[in-house]
C-alpha cells in the first residue's frame, strides 16, 4: 500500500496510526517464489521526527508457503514481522534514495518494508516434519508415503550426507 505522506507532513498531527492490508502477492528470494497461505493487516504509525524526517515502524505476521527441502511438499511457514527505520521525505539525494527504497517521493510504500523484512525472516531450512523421509533419489517417490522398492543402499556412510544434499 501507497501511503501519501503530503497531508501528513503539512498538517498539525505530530503521528499517524494505521492499519493497512498487505498487497503482496509472493515473495521471491534466492530459491523460489512462495505465496502467502494468510497474511494479517500491517499495523504501523508515522511519526514526524524532525521538519523532513519521518519514523515509520509497525508489525504484522504471514503464514507463508514453502517447499520442504527433502521432498518438496507444501509447508506452512509462520513468520512475523517488525519494522522500525527513519527516513527523509521528500528526498532529493541519490545515495539516501537508495537506502530508502520503500520511498518514493511524498509516497511511503509500506509493502516494501514488510517484503524486506519477510527476506530477512526467510528460514534457511524447512521440514515438512523433522523425520521427513525426502524423496527416493532413483524414482523420485516421496517416501514419506511409503517404500517405493527401490534399491537405494549406499555402503558408505559418509555417502547419506551427500545423498540429503542431492535431495535438495
Ligand atoms: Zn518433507
Ligand atoms: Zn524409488
Amino acid at each position: 500500500m501507497l501511503i501519501d505522506l503530503r497531508e501528513f507532513l503539512s498538517g498539525p498531527k505530530d503521528k499517524l496510526e494505521m492499519t493497512a492490508s498487505l498487497g503482496l502477492e509472493q515473495v521471491s528470494a534466492v530459491y523460489g517464489c512462495y505465496s502467502f497461505k494468510s497474511k494479517s493487516d500491517i499495523t504501523f504509525s508515522i511519526r514526524k521526527s524532525s521538519k523532513d524526517e519521518i519514523a515509520v515502524k509497525g508489525f504484522g505476521d504471514v503464514v507463508l508457503i514453502m517447499p520442504c527441502d527433502r521432498c518438496l511438499c507444501d509447508v506452512e511457514v509462520p513468520l512475523s514481522y517488525e519494522f522500525e527505520r527513519t527516513a527523509l521525505v521528500p528526498c532529493t539525494d541519490i545515495e539516501t534514495q537508495e537506502d530508502q527504497d520503500y520511498i518514493d517521493g511524498y509516497n511511503l510504500d509500506v509493502d516494501r518494508l514488510v517484503y524486506d523484512e519477510i527476506l530477512l525472516k526467510l528460514p534457511g531450512k524447512v521440514l515438512c516434519r523433522e523425520d521427513c523421509l525426502g524423496l527416493c533419489p532413483v524414482c523420485g517417490h516421496n517416501l514419506n508415503e511409503g517404500e517405493c522398492g527401490c534399491d537405494r543402499e549406499v555402503p558408505d556412510p559418509r555417502m547419506s550426507v551427500f545423498k540429503d544434499i542431492i535431495i535438495k
